[in-house]
């Protein structure tokens, strides 16, 4: 993950934009252009989704990338829980169409050839109320994770117990990614303090009036728990 770590030391930010827009193509294309062009200077990664690439279109997600593949790390957010090859020839299509890393389910145990074609994020802890298999299944999933190469986990900033939880497990090893800032409750800044090392946001940024006012609040909130 050295241009997600690069980016972030550059930029002073742990943010990760989850370009999470469907509905009207033309106006997704738009919106999204004009989100990526706009947020450069706060904005580490992009995270993309089901919504998003089921709009837009695969070739239109790649003329995105191409334009800002200098500005940001980008995640295939498609948390992937298929069998091994089926899991290996997406990775290699997400690779082809410039993607940097993808989100995948551990529970599958189905990822240990993916981390040689890509970065790889395992969704570690959901951050809705009813994930409660993930709290069951915690240690076995983290330490899955860690024998199949993965580089990152995602934990909700909803379950910042959890967060803890990982760091204390992990030290440094992996990368944590959480996502629930605003309205699923979270705070920005509040789960780097409690260990992760990105927050994920998406509603709070995408739906505002004034995008990078906000995107440029949560950066503040977040500098203030990394530099004091
Ligand atoms: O709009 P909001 O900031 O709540 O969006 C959070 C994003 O993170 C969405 O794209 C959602 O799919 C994703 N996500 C999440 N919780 C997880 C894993 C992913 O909210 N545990």
């Amino acid at each position: 993950m050295e241009k997600l770590w690069r980016l972030s030391e550059d930029k002073h930010s742990r943010l990760v934009l989850a370009l999470d827009l469907h509905g009207d193509k033309e106006h997704v294309l738009r919106k999204a252009k004009g989100l990526l062009d706009e947020l450069r200077d706060y904005v580490v990664a992009v995270k993309v989704g089901y919504p998003l690439v089921l709009t837009m279109g695969l070739s239109s997600l790649e003329d995105l990338i191409e334009d800002h593949h200098d500005d940001y790390y980008f995640i295939a957010d498609f948390k992937l829980a298929d069998v091994p090859h089926t899991n290996e020839a997406i990775c290699r299509l997400l690779k082809d169409h410039g993607l940097d890393a993808v989100i995948v389910h551990l529970f599958t145990m189905s990822i240990d050839k993916i981390s040689e074609i890509m970065d790889v994020i395992g969704v570690l802890m959901m951050s809705h109320p009813t994930a409660v298999l993930f709290e069951k299944c915690f240690n076995e999933l983290l330490d899955y994770g860690l024998r199949a190469g993965i580089k990152g986990v995602v934990i909700g900033a909803t379950k910042p117990q959890y967060i803890k939880l990982a760091r204390k497990v992990i030290g440094k090893k992996l990368t944590i990614f959480s996502p629930g800032i605003g309205p699923q409750g979270g705070v920005p800044g509040q789960a780097l303090s409690e260990g992760a090392d990105f927050e994920i946001v998406g509603r709070l940024i995408v739906r505002s009036e004034e995008p990078s006012r906000e995107a440029m609040k949560i950066v503040d909130a977040q500098r203030k728990v990394i530099y004091g």
